[in-house]
């Protein structure tokens, strides 16, 4: 796409958003989400935090994201523009990253390059742009994204967010800049001061709570949403989630009231974000009072423990046809196993809210590849989905399980890419014509795996995965050609997680 085009496409974009702030400031700082405008605008954080900095006098905060086609952007030579201000990515002092998780890595390197800055850090100088970081990937392991940014804000940023830009756009030059943020604020991580050591992940002050939606638009995969927690964290304690309630104290539920009272007239559609939101002890009031006021109601966490005839009769009022829920392991003894909340009986149960109540069909999510994991547990699981779809028609969404850092599960090997498959496809073939199976990719579970438990090095050979490409055979000959000894944590560790996880390709 050319330049002109590229400057059309995001004008049309513009014109079909409710709510978009363009402010001209002096401090002004480029927004960039490395991902495209559909996944970008998604973001309840990227938004909350666009909003934020632009309610700031004096600053201005203006959005860029990784172009729809990247391999054409590169072709074009056309600079990564600001929606709002159309100027190159490039011409601001400052660039901010959000950054969700581990894949999205490439996207921080596309970006960097699209905007004709040198992706390392240490190959800017004086003349680039202080680049921060944060996004949810902070609370498991950002230290793969370290060898692309200045500093990475850890953990809630609605705070320090404010101090890193009070800092940088006082500080003076760049060595001061980066000993300020590493002095001045202790969720601050700047690796070429702090090399791996990462500081603890902020949490941020309950008054800047809740998050909601600054812009709506039809151009997302939440189509004109406006979203709002109504809580946030999660209390249970799941072993393999970042969620789990060892991260920032648990949940902190917002009153209903003031969710509702964020709520614009315009917005027809409302998405309840939250990592537990069924766990709010007035769930069914907030979707009860979104319903009575005409709107569609969307959630993004249903806990199949928490269903009742009351909340199943609010969901279909606000227009759910789907009943989403999720049992994670494939069996009871996995389900023990990960510490999930979700026996059978309660999955039973889960069938008969969705058949009493019209739902056209339950979908289940899962892993398949947990730690100590058996045929026998597929085979259970085969057995069990028969049994549930002759309650209500279901689907089941099959993710391979990822061992992510800050879990009870961090360290665990992948179960490896042909395992998965082959279960996968015994799953398949065991529930054919009953039940409908979607399942991601093995293959990019495990690049996700060997970046969630990788170190600088990981991160370094994004690099070279995207310039061979991008393909999944660039990714595995990248992490091919590290150095056996780089210093990455599984390398110090007994077991040497790494090691396995090269291994399981084979
Ligand atoms: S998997 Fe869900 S219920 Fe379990 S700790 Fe994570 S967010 Fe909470």
């Amino acid at each position: 796409m050319s330049a002109s085009a590229d400057v059309e496409a995001i004008r049309a974009r513009l014109r079909d958003e409710l709510g978009t702030l363009v402010v001209d400031a002096p401090e002004s700082v480029a927004f960039v989400y490395p991902s495209p405008y559909h996944t970008g605008m998604s973001s309840l954080g990227f938004q909350t935090l666009y909003r934020s900095v632009n309610q700031r006098a004096g600053r201005a905060a203006h959005r860029a994201f990784l172009p729809d086609d990247v391999a054409e952007a590169r072709q074009s030579r056309a600079p990564l523009l600001t929606y709002e201000a159309l100027r190159p990515v490039s011409s601001y002092s400052v660039l901010a990253l959000s950054v969700a998780y581990e894949l999205e890595l490439a996207g921080v390197v596309e970006c960097l390059e699209l905007s004709g800055l040198p992706p390392l850090a240490e190959e800017r100088d004086q003349r680039h742009p202080i680049v921060l970081a944060g996004g949810p990937l902070t609370f498991s392991n950002p230290l793969p994204l370290a060898p692309f940014v200045d500093v990475i804000l850890m953990g809630e940023a609605d705070e320090t967010i404010h101090h890193a830009l009070d800092i940088i756009f006082s500080a003076g030059d760049r060595d001061t800049v980066l000993r300020e943020l590493a002095d001045r604020i202790p969720s601050a991580f700047v690796p070429s001061l702090h090399g791996d050591a990462m500081p603890p992940v902020e949490k941020a002050n309950d008054a800047c709570l809740p998050a909601y939606s600054q812009i709506l638009t039809p151009h997302t995969e939440l189509r004109e949403m406006f979203l709002v927690e109504p809580e946030r964290g999660c209390h249970r304690g799941c072993e393999y989630c970042v969620m789990r309630r060892s991260t920032n104290d648990g949940m902190r539920t917002f009153d209903i009231d003031k969710v509702l009272s964020l709520v614009p007239e315009q917005a027809r559609r409302v998405g309840l974000v939250g990592a537990a939101t069924t766990d709010h002890p007035r769930i069914a009031d907030l979707v009860e009072a979104l319903a009575d006021s005409g709107r569609e109601v969307g959630l993004s966490s249903l806990r199949a423990d928490r269903l009742n005839d009351r909340l199943c009769t609010a969901l279909r009022r606000a227009g759910q046809t789907v009943l989403t829920t999720a049992s994670d392991g494939a069996s009871q003894r996995m389900r023990e196993r990960i510490q999930r909340r979700a026996p059978e009986s309660v999955l039973v149960s889960a069938a008969e809210f969705a058949r009493a109540h019209g739902f056209k069909r339950l979908k289940l999510y899962m892993m398949l590849g947990l730690p100590g994991e058996e045929d026998e547990d597929v085979e259970e699981l085969i057995e069990f989905s028969v049994r549930l779809s002759k309650i209500a028609p279901l689907s089941l969404g099959i993710a391979p399980f990822v061992a992510k850092r800050n879990t009870p599960l961090d360290g665990a090997g992948f179960a490896g890419i042909k395992l998965v498959d082959r279960r996968l496809d015994r799953l398949r073939k065991g529930v054919r014509g009953k039940v409908d199976v979607r399942g991601t990719s093995a293959r990019w579970a495990w690049v996700e795996y060997v970046l969630a438990q990788g170190g600088q090095a990981e991160g370094r050979a994004v690099l070279d995965a995207v310039h061979n490409g991008g393909a999944f055979r660039a990714w595995k000959d990248a992490f091919d050609a590290l150095p056996p000894e780089r210093p990455t944590r599984a390398l110090v560790r007994p077991g040497n997680r790494l090691g396995r996880a090269l291994q399981v390709l084979g």
